[in-house]
């Protein structure tokens, strides 16, 4: 798969804004027992009409829930799947922000 870096994004199929595409992400995850914070490389689909990132499933659908989100702060540390999760919010944080700028578009902690 080619990567072209353009606007600041990596584009996973080459750069085109106006198309749908997959853009890389770093999420920076929190685990709020234990303060500790993994950063996992990601994707995100790219929003055509807003030109940024869409970070829907991070706020409201399936990456906002603890159960995944346990599955990916186990994965950045290389450990294999934990399947006794329950579904729960609140235990991680997550913070998107762009690998290339290191800005942060999508914020759910201050300290992390
Ligand atoms: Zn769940």
């Amino acid at each position: 798969m080619s990567e072209l870096q353009n606007a600041g994004w990596i584009f996973d199929s080459g750069y085109n804004p106006t198309k749908s595409s997959f853009v890389k992400v770093n999420a920076i995850i929190k685990e709020v027992a234990t303060g500790e914070v993994v950063v996992l490389e990601t994707s995100c689909l790219w929003d055509v009409e807003e030109q940024r990132p869409n970070d829907f499933s991070w706020e409201g659908g399936n990456e906002s829930c603890d159960c995944n989100r346990r599955h990916y702060f186990l994965a950045a540390k290389g450990l294999p799947r934990d399947d006794e999760v329950d579904c729960s919010e609140g235990k991680y944080l997550v913070n998107l922000q762009n690998p290339v700028t290191g800005q942060i578009f999508y914020r759910e902690t201050e300290d992390a």
